[in-house]
């Protein structure tokens, strides 16, 4: 089990497939935290949602 970076809590991982590449985000079940990782790296929402938008994936359906 992955624990939160700030308060050790529990962490809830969810992959998301697109375009060949794996985004990965990780929220925490008790502050709320989410970090972001696209094909294992850490990468920054914004930066994420960019990516994800370019492709005519509206951004609402994947800002969960
Ligand atoms: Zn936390």
């Amino acid at each position: 089990m992955t624990t939160c970076p700030r308060c050790d809590g529990e962490l809830i991982e969810i992959d998301i497939s697109h375009n060949s590449l794996t985004f990965t985000m990780q929220s925490c079940a008790r502050c709320d935290t989410r970090t972001w990782a696209v094909d294992g790296s850490p990468s920054q929402l914004p930066a994420v949602l960019r990516s994800l938008a370019d492709d005519g994936i509206p951004v609402e359906a994947t800002a969960i």
